[in-house]
């Protein structure tokens, strides 16, 4: 049997779930070379560099 939750979690409850995945999200950065947005402490997409 798969588990179920015994009781629906509140909108509330909810909201901060989603608050916290908001704050978890990666952060976009511009490229030094190209201005284009991209993640932190990768390469960038765009121009490779
Ligand atoms: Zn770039």
């Amino acid at each position: 049997m798969a588990p179920l939750p015994k009781h629906r979690h509140s909108t509330q409850r909810k909201g901060k779930r989603m608050k916290t995945r908001l704050i978890n999200f990666p952060k976009l950065v511009k490229c030094g070379n190209c201005g284009k947005l991209m993640l932190p402490h990768k390469l960038c997409g765009y121009c490779k560099k």
